[in-house]
């Protein structure tokens, strides 16, 4: 059923008696050309674009909870391609320009919203180097845009420009930059692949690969054993677990990062601020609650809640940039588990054994990944070989010393 505003009138009219459920619940078949474990964004993404550019139908994605349950349903919904390095940058605006196309390709109402993203400035070499970002920016092809203080006091009066030890003295705008509602892009995803005839499994725990002579050839799951020619792995979280099934030790730690959102506000933020001085982010919901969040907790766990010392140091980012923030009263706070890389950068890779691929690391910034993620991951899939801008997100980075180390912190996952 493709959904339009005519279709919400005649159903309006007619009872609303006419919606199908957006994707079937199909039992698992005894084999795939491709499973694909986990269905969160990448997962679903990589399904969608398996089905519309290559043309594959006989696909499976299998999900231990239920679809979104995972980071895609947890982060704080921020876009932008706002990167230096060319192992990143042209991913990232591809993304972004995917984004861009999303809605009316997909056929869904994702909320995609391009209301900015400004990254603040503190010191005269911060503005150096966030310029040298802008100009990488725009080698790649992307929006930056330079604003002084007196810029932005003129757009933003409300932020603190005369902090003693952060004073503001200007930001990166990326004015493409900004939300998209995440869960959403989940149920698009999933309902657009479902319509081509992929089958998403809920309920469907990955418990083992199937691996005969360093070959994979289907996974075991909670609901029997399935047979695949291809296995994709996309678990965010749970990479290291997972891979550990096929015998499989990865550059990655798990780590919780948490989220929180205000009571509803009236609308006081246009666009999506970070602090430059800490780690700390925020925009407003569509409902008027403030999100924001800060630094991962800094410890190795799998648990999707976190700790007070970190509710804290974040409330500390808030109050440093914007002091009215302390008047908002705390709604929620949630938390979810981030696949840390050594260096803060992705893999989308084939691994050493024939047919199984591997997708992860994505750190906190997976969401904005998501279409060019699925896109890249599809590519490889289908074809055998990285999609151009992904050629750098190998698994053997490390050992050839070709780190994508976008902060500059060195193999220090809890840095990044
Ligand atoms: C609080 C928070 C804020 C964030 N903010 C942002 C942001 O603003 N911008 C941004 O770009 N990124 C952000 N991120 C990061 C982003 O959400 C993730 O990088 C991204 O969602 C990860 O990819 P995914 O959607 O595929 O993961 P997930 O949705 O976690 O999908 C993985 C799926 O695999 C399933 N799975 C695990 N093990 C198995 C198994 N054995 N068998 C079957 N299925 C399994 C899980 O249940 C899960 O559904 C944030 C994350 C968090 C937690």
């Amino acid at each position: 059923m493709r959904y339009s505003a005519f279709k919400i009138f005649s159903q309006g009219l007619t009872g609303n008696k006419g919606w199908k459920p957006v994707w079937r619940e199909p039992d698992p078949k005894p084999e795939y050309d491709i499973v694909i474990v986990g269905a969160g964004g990448h997962g679903l993404s990589t399904a969608y674009y398996l089905a519309k550019e290559y043309g594959m139908r006989n696909i499976a994605v299998v999900e231990k909870g239920w679809l979104g349950s995972g980071n895609i349903g947890r982060n704080t919904t921020i876009i932008r391609s706002n990167y230096l390095l060319p192992g990143n940058e042209p991913f990232y605006e591809m993304s972004l320009k995917l984004w861009e196309g999303l809605e009316q390709d997909f056929n869904y109402n994702a909320m995609v919203s391009q209301r900015s993203i400004l990254n603040l400035v503190h010191s005269d070499a911060q503005r150096d180097a966030f310029i040298r970002r802008g100009n990488a920016m725009f080698l790649a092809g992307a929006d930056a845009e330079y604003a002084t203080a007196e810029q932005l006091r003129a757009e933003l009066p409300f932020l603190n420009y005369d902090n003693a030890r952060f004073p503001i003295k200007g930001g990166l705008f990326q004015r493409r930059g900004g939300t998209v509602r995440h869960d959403a892009v989940a149920w698009g995803y999933a309902r657009g692949a479902d319509e081509r005839g992929v089958d998403i499994i809920q309920n469907c725990e990955v418990t083992g690969f199937d691996i005969e002579n360093g070959k994979c050839r289907g996974v075991q799951t909670s609901r029997g054993a399935i047979r695949a020619k291809k296995v994709a792995v996309c678990v965010a979280g749970s990479s290291g677990r997972v891979m550990a099934m096929a015998g499989m030790r990865l550059p990655i730690e798990s780590h919780v990062l948490q989220a929180f959102v205000t009571e509803g506000l009236k609308p006081v933020l246009p666009g999506v601020i970070t602090f430059g001085a800490g780690h700390f982010y925020v925009s407003q919901s569509d409902k008027g609650g403030l999100v924001f969040g800060g630094d991962i907790d800094g410890y190795n766990t799998y648990a999707q809640r976190g700790n007070l010392p970190v509710v804290e140091d974040v409330a500390e980012g808030g109050m440093a940039i914007m002091p009215m923030i302390g008047r908002a009263r705390l709604l929620r706070s949630w938390g979810g588990i981030m696949d840390m890389s050594m260096d803060g950068s992705p893999f989308i890779d084939k691994t050493h054994i024939e047919g199984l691929f591997f997708n992860g690391g994505w750190c906190y910034g997976g969401f904005k990944a998501t279409p060019a993620s699925g896109f890249c991951y599809a590519h490889l899939l289908a074809k055998g070989e990285p999609h151009p801008v992904a050629t750098q997100m190998r698994l053997d980075r490390f050992k050839r010393g070709n780190l994508i180390d976008e902060k500059g912190q060195g193999n220090q996952p809890n840095l990044h």
